[in-house]
């Protein structure tokens, strides 16, 4: 049987990177994205022409309804889903607590958390035991924020990854004997496209010399660890973070 994997936010970043190596490593990858469908149809094209197995499926995670058409959409083109990383995520402006509106914390929670959420709720639908599943594999994105905080950059951001942590910790447990394990990988400072998404486009080379590596990550050092963590290799890990941050 095929592994089928949904990678959410897979069409630039980590979630990008991991697309390419669980791709290689045998699993069938729908390549969600929001907006850039460019760019989600380049990664599709790098695993097929590796001889992989891709398709690429928008979606807001933010927004319900696309959600469902989403997993919908998986299960017609891909089959039963075995697993799924959590990876979209945003950032906003920096800013401090007593500036932000409740619009941008209301989008904040939306995607970061209650995202996560839906798609772990059609995931889990789909993969436990208890629902006919054969079992499956999710992975969370946190960040090294949740243990920072981000103060006077995005205080909101950090607390949505905290949220992101309980929830990891939660339903692991809950549904330990049905089959999935459920864990969290926590990236530091990754060369990405999201700090300049938050208008700090070098904020992570500036914060660099803070790391005890004294470098920032790449995408694909922290999409290892989420495959590693998807794989038969991690078969009694569940409930767990794994720190990809240079020991910052
Ligand atoms: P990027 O900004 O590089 O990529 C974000 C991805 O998420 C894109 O594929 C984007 O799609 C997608 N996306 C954004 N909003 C939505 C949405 N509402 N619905 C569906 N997809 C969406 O992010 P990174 O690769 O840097 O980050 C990936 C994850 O890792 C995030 O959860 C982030 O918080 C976390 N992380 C990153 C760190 C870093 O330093 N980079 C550090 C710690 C954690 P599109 O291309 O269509 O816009």
């Amino acid at each position: 049987m095929d592994q089928v994997l949904l990678i959410t936010g897979a069409s630039r970043g980590i979630g990008a990177a991991t697309a390419l190596q669980a791709a290689r490593r045998g699993w069938a990858v729908a390549v969600n994205y929001a907006s850039n469908s460019l760019a989600a149809d380049e990664v599709v094209r790098s695993i097929r022409a590796a001889g992989g197995s891709a398709i690429t499926v928008q979606a807001d995670v933010g927004d319900e309804a696309q959600v469902m058409a989403m997993f919908e959409k998986v299960d017609a083109k891909l089959g039963r889903l075995t697993a799924l990383v959590n990876n979209a995520g945003v950032v906003d402006m920096q800013a401090r607590v007593d500036q932000m509106t409740v619009a941008r914390l209301e989008r904040m929670l939306r995607i970061n958390v209650i995202g996560s959420f839906v798609c772990a709720r059609e995931a889990v639908r789909r993969m436990s035991t208890r629902h006919g599943g054969s079992g499956g594999a999710i992975v969370n994105l946190s960040s090294a924020a949740a243990r920072l905080g981000s103060p006077g950059q995005y205080v909101d951001y950090a607390a949505s990854k905290g949220a992101i942590e309980s929830f990891t910790v939660g339903l692991a447990k809950e549904v330990a004997d049905e089959g999935i394990r459920v864990n969290a990988v926590r990236p530091g400072l990754i060369d990405t496209e999201i700090h300049a998404s938050g208008g700090l486009p070098d904020r992570a080379f500036q914060l660099a010399a803070t790391v005890p590596m004294k470098r920032t990550g790449s995408a694909d050092e922290v999409a290892s660890g989420i495959v590693w963590l998807l794989s038969a290799e991690a078969s009694y890990v569940t409930g767990t973070f794994l720190d990809v941050t240079g020991g910052r």
